[in-house]
Parts: structure tokens; C-alpha cells; sequence
């Protein structure tokens, strides 16, 4: 937290103390440059996010629909259910992150193959399958082919293969 003072960015907090009805925590901090003491609250952000879905009607972001459709995917893959929670996690914070509080499924969607794409090859088509309602075998073979492409990449750059203008793309902080 940045010295209102100095501009200096570490302080120590002198005390914590809840406020609001426990909605929110006060801090009491010194700068550790200056010396200066200043005030910082710090609340849970609740920022709900809207997909819109290809139909153009909107939905609020449900997490558990997400991790639903993930699951449904890595049925019987090797993808334990505590790796798919950290899956949806990262999806969401990936959201959180963004700037935009609307999304459209297909960007969602895309996320989503962005994640399994490392997870699991199976994983990766069949939500494929559903997400881009394949039609017959030419759309399984195109997808696979397009996975092969692209994991023959570098293999751990999750966010660098979103496009450079995507909502998701995430800056270092
Ligand atoms: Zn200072």
C-alpha cells in the first residue's frame, strides 16, 4: 500500500480492527519510509460478472455451471477433482481480473479449452464437443488438428495464448 505521504510502498500495519458489522477491516499503518501514519479498508469485492450467451440473453457468471460443464469433461480422465477445482478458480479469477463485468459464453468457453488443452487431450474435445456443438466426425478431426498445432508449441503459456486484446489477458502486476 503506497504512503499517501512519501509514495513509499511498504508500511507496517499498527493495528487491524473490523468495521461495518465485520464487512469490512480497518488498518492502522506507518509508513516505513516517512513514518507517517495513514488509514487503509479493506473490503471483500463482489463484482458480478454477466455472460452473455449466444442467443444474446444474459445470465449471471455461475460458478458451479462452470465447474459442472468442466467436469462433465474430464470424466474419466486422470484429472483429479481438486485440480478441476483449482481449474474453475483460475477461470474465475481470470474473469475477476478483467476489467469487463460482461463476458460472452464463447470467450468463456474458449478459456476453458485454453486451461484443458494442458490437462487433458480428451478433456479438451469433448468440451469442445458441447461448447462448439460439434456436428459430426469433420469437426472432431479439425479440433484435433488444431490441438496438435498447437501443442506443438511451448506448453506453459496459458495466458500468451489468449489474443493480445482478449479481456483476459492478464498484466503482470
Ligand atoms: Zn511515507
Amino acid at each position: 500500500m503506497q504512503c499517501p505521504y512519501c509514495q513509499h510502498t511498504s508500511s507496517r500495519v499498527l493495528e487491524s480492527r473490523c468495521t461495518e458489522g465485520g464487512q469490512s477491516i480497518r488498518r492502522r499503518r506507518e509508513c516505513l519510509e516517512c513514518r507517517h501514519r495513514f488509514t487503509t479498508y479493506e473490503r471483500i469485492e463482489f463484482v458480478p460478472i454477466t455472460v452473455i450467451k449466444r442467443d444474446g440473453s444474459r445470465e449471471s457468471f455461475d460458478r458451479s455451471k462452470l465447474l459442472r460443464g468442466i467436469v462433465r469433461a474430464c470424466e474419466k480422465t486422470d484429472i483429479s477433482s481438486g485440480r478441476l477445482e483449482t481449474l474453475v478458480d483460475e477461470i474465475e479469477a481470470q474473469l475477476m481480473v478483467s476489467s469487463q463485468r460482461e463476458v460472452n459464453s464463447q470467450e468463456i468457453g474458449e478459456l476453458v479449452l485454453n486451461y484443458l488443452r494442458y490437462e487433458s487431450e480428451v478433456a479438451y474435445v469433448r468440451f469442445a464437443s458441447v461448447y462448439k456443438k460439434f456436428q459430426g466426425i469433420k469437426d472432431f478431426v479439425a479440433t484435433l488438428n488444431q490441438l496438435q498445432e498447437s501443442t506443438g508449441e511451448q506448453l506453459d503459456l496459458r495466458a500468451a495464448t489468449l489474443p493480445p486484446n482478449s479481456p483476459f489477458s492478464i498484466t503482470p502486476s
